[in-house]
């Protein structure tokens, strides 16, 4: 836990902002609700835009423009300023995520070292369609890799880019999280973690109501602790019943 002191800026001048939809976890406290770090008091940056369009997904505030209006739902807000946001708070977990938040990852190098000089840690969540800069693999840095599934109804060649899957295999600071609804679902997984030598393997239960989740996860946990697969939940969905900025 720390507050840090000012950051050492290294992009260019043109680098140091970002497309963001919503910034949450200092005014009102929450905790990283997915994956490895579920349960730790978390701050969310959470960037605008998306290089995919998932039926499922539950963030489309973030790119689908048909539904909501981008001036709206997003700000284009200094690095500068998201620093001092995030390190006005003493939490020390900051995860970014989107909308896909590699889409802007050369401007985020100045943030994410700003944050790491400030004593804080750094989850990034991806679609893992990018392949991450360099730059960005820092320690500190952990990518939580979430490739989807066909029935998240986007081709295969836009939801599975070998270079960048291997990439993050490769990396040493990548968990691969998969959103499944059924036990075929894990079938699928379980051919994508073999063909691209992915791990550790997450499976965390699709749902955004608590009846929902629940009954998913009582599908898939036998046949995920067959895999010795790790099992998430989705702790805001159960704790704050998946509301915006929680
Ligand atoms: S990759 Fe994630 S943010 Fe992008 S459309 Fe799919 S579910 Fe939504």
């Amino acid at each position: 836990m720390s507050k840090g002191t000012a950051p050492a800026f290294t992009g260019s001048a043109d680098e140091l902002w970002l497309i963001i939809a919503e910034c949450f976890g200092v005014e009102q406290p929450t905790f990283q609700g997915e994956g490895p770090s579920c349960g730790c008091p978390a701050l969310f940056i959470r960037l605008s835009r998306c290089n995919l369009t998932c039926r499922r997904c539950d963030t489309k505030y973030t790119w689908d423009w048909s539904q909501f209006d981008p001036h709206e739902e997003s700000t284009k807000q200094p690095v500068a300023h998201l620093l001092e946001w995030a390190l006005s708070s003493p939490v020390e977990l900051v995860v970014i995520t989107g909308g896909e938040p590699l889409i802007q990852q050369r401007a985020l190098i100045s943030l994410v070292q700003g944050l790491l000089a400030a004593g804080k840690r750094v989850e990034f969540e991806t679609n893992g369609t990018l392949v991450p800069d360099p730059a960005l693999l820092m320690d500190g840095v952990q990518f939580n890799v979430s490739p989807k599934i066909a029935s998240f109804g986007v081709s295969k060649e836009q939801r599975l880019v070998p270079a960048a899957l291997e990439a993050f295999a490769a990396c040493g600071r990548a968990a691969f999280k998969f959103v499944a609804r059924t036990v075929p679902d894990l079938d699928e997984v379980a051919e994508l973690v073999d063909a691209y030598g992915l791990a550790p393997v997450w499976v965390m239960p699709e749902g955004t109501t608590a009846d929902a989740l629940i009954a998913t996860t009582r599908v898939l946990a036998d046949a995920v602790v067959a895999r010795h697969w790790h099992f998430s939940t989705r702790l805001h969905v159960l704790a704050f019943a998946d509301a915006r900025g929680r």
